[in-house]
């Protein structure tokens, strides 16, 4: 949709966003997000996981479509697998990620690997497939979800931040070159957000988390949604190659 084009209900309800990840926290409000504006979702997990049979029903509560596509982000074929029964792309949400504290002299050799290989190579496997299906369709937008912890490293996290770090030199390339045709690339980086991966840090570390942030709390996954709801409509058709942080203030840019 070019800037100035009319609303036409009939083919926004109709558009088709992807969200990786989707089981869970910031994922499944995301795609909550976009099924109470009626678009038809597919969500992904690992195949392993029981909630998408769960978010599936509470989509279609809402009125909204909804596609299972459960896969690894990070094994290639199942992500080429995955996008063969897609016809029509109009958001890709490039949000599964994994979270392990360690110091780096204790990361092993097949934790580094995995930690790249679910933020980085799952949101290159998504991003390379959706920008095949957008470019023809000369439309579409792609959010990453990056991390405050990309822009700012982190202590025993260093395996995390360097895959957010690389999300965020990816999503910088990736809306250079797609730009041309008529595709967007944006990134939201979080601060400390309230769900399951943080949860799981103990209640110590959420405390410590939030005295960081000027606004003193964490974030919610539905204040994430909403910045990943913006960037992806039409409302930020100006809006390309941004790091969009939604952090309580942790990081200021400018
Ligand atoms: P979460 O509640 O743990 O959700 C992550 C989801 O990704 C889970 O459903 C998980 O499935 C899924 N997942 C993990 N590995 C996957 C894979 N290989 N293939 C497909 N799905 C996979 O975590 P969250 O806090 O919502 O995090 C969502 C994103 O936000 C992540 O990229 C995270 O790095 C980023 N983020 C989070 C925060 C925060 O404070 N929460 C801050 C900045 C950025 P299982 O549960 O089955 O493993």
């Amino acid at each position: 949709m070019q800037p100035g084009d009319s609303f036409d209900p009939a083919r926004d309800r109709a558009m088709t966003c992807l969200v990786t990840g989707a089981g869970s926290g910031i994922g499944r409000a995301i795609a909550l997000a976009f099924a109470r504006e009626r678009a038809h979702v597919i969500v992904n997990d690992l195949p392993s996981s029981a909630a998408l049979d769960e978010l599936r029903k509470d989509i279609e509560a809402l009125g909204a479509r909804c596609t299972l596509a459960a896969a690894d982000v990070a094994d290639a074929a199942s992500v080429r697998g995955l996008f063969a029964d897609i016809e029509r792309l109009d958001v890709l949400v490039n949000n599964a990620g994994i979270l392990r504290e360690a110091p780096v002299t204790e990361i092993s050799d097949s934790e580094w690997d995995r930690m790249i290989k679910v933020h980085l190579y799952g949101a290159f496997y998504f991003s390379r497939e959706a920008a095949r299906l957008m470019q023809k369709q000369r439309r579409g937008a792609i959010v990453n979800i990056a991390s405050d912890l990309g822009q700012l490293g982190c202590e025993n996290l260093s395996h995390y931040s360097a895959a957010k770090g690389g999300i965020i030199a990816f999503t910088k390339s990736l809306a250079r070159e797609l730009a041309p045709h008529g595709v967007r690339v944006n990134a939201v980086a979080p601060g400390g957000v309230l769900t399951p991966m943080v949860e799981a840090l103990g209640a110590r570390y959420i405390e410590e988390e939030a005295a960081r942030y000027p606004l003193k709390r964490l974030g919610t996954p539905e204040e994430i949604a909403q910045a990943v709801r913006f960037l992806s409509s039409d409302a930020a058709s100006f809006i390309t190659g941004q790091i969009v942080g939604v952090n309580g203030g942790g990081v200021m840019n400018g």
